[in-house]
């Protein structure tokens, strides 16, 4: 009797052993993503974005999340590739490795959690499996909101994303897809990061934040991207000679080069939400567009999930 019940113990932990790693399923060797509490048990959102590249999300949301880890919000900053292509003297493992550190220490500047998927950089396409990976990542997180680029971009992975994060916008609450990991009751809010393209629509923001207050925050973060702030994108664009050398200097000139001034669009959102006085004198700002794919949030639900907007 008593062997028996050991053997049952015994097969019960391999089982949920197995099932843990297969629903976390981070493949770079990170530990799987704890389950959340609910927002309803301690009133706290549950934010997670998603960016192709181990920076996107920080420069389109990294004003927005450290605001949300101020006030004991939960974000989670998704890279949905290693970034192991995108420089011009390192690559593979040992680019990756470096990114996710980078990562890491972007999302610790901040008080927010990074996790970079295993998949490669500039080869990402919107396949069933990264859908899953996607999927699961809302699900463990418990997402209330869900941030994502349009999938209209220059740069593939970039589109892909979006088409990745809209193909799960639905899939999350429906219990047979992906059922290695509990489907989520309750859809929640999908919203775009600002970008600059035109076609076939440009951006048309519906929330504009005031990101004032933590501007030095958003840099810091950027800043522990070394290999992409300083090395990689200047080279791509020719101006490698423009990066100042001393850490004082670096961060000037990521506010000069990485932080834009609001467009018409966005400072006219700026105007409704903060009031045309409050609104007009705000140097810097994180835009966001209502997804029509997930819940569609009215001005209420929008007051809940951007907490810090004036009421
Ligand atoms: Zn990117």
């Amino acid at each position: 009797m008593k062997r028996v019940a050991t053997w049952t113990i015994l097969i019960w932990v391999a089982v949920s052993g197995m099932h843990a790693v297969k629903a976390g399923r981070v493949a770079d060797g990170q530990a799987p993503p704890q389950r959340t509490q609910s927002p309803s048990t301690d009133g706290k959102l549950n934010i997670i974005a998603f960016g192709a590249h181990p920076d996107d999300c920080d420069q389109r949301a990294g004003g927005t999340a450290a605001k949300y880890a101020a006030l004991g919000h939960r974000v989670r900053f998704v890279s949905v590739t290693n970034g192991d292509a995108g420089h011009q003297t390192e690559g593979g493992g040992a680019l990756a490795a470096r990114r996710r550190a980078e990562a890491r220490e972007a999302g610790r500047r901040i008080g927010i959690d990074y996790v970079v998927l295993d998949n490669h950089d500039g080869e990402l396409l919107p396949t069933l499996a990264v859908r899953e990976q996607i999927i699961r990542q809302i699900r463990l997180w418990n997402a209330d909101l869900v941030l994502a680029p349009r999938p209209n971009d220059y740069h593939p992975d970039h589109r892909y994303t979006g088409i990745l994060v809209q193909d799960a916008a639905y899939m999350v609450v429906v219990p047979n897809v992906t059922p290695d990991t509990p489907a989520l009751r309750k859809n929640p809010v999908f919203m775009y990061f600002e970008d600059g393209f035109q076609k076939p629509d440009p951006f048309r923001p519906d929330v504009a934040v005031s990101i004032d207050e933590v501007i030095e925050k958003k840099i810091d973060m950027m800043d522990a991207h070394v290999s992409q702030m300083y090395e990689w994108l200047p080279w791509v664009a020719g101006a490698l000679e423009s990066v100042p050398k001393d850490a004082t200097g670096r961060r000037r000139w990521l506010r000069e080069t990485r932080a834009a001034q609001p467009t018409a669009a966005v400072k006219a959102m700026l105007a409704k939400w903060y009031g045309p006085e409050k609104g007009n004198a705000v140097r810097y700002a994180e835009a966001f567009e209502i997804c029509e794919y997930g819940t569609r949030p009215d001005q209420a639900m929008i007051q809940k999930l951007f907490p810090f907007l004036p009421k």
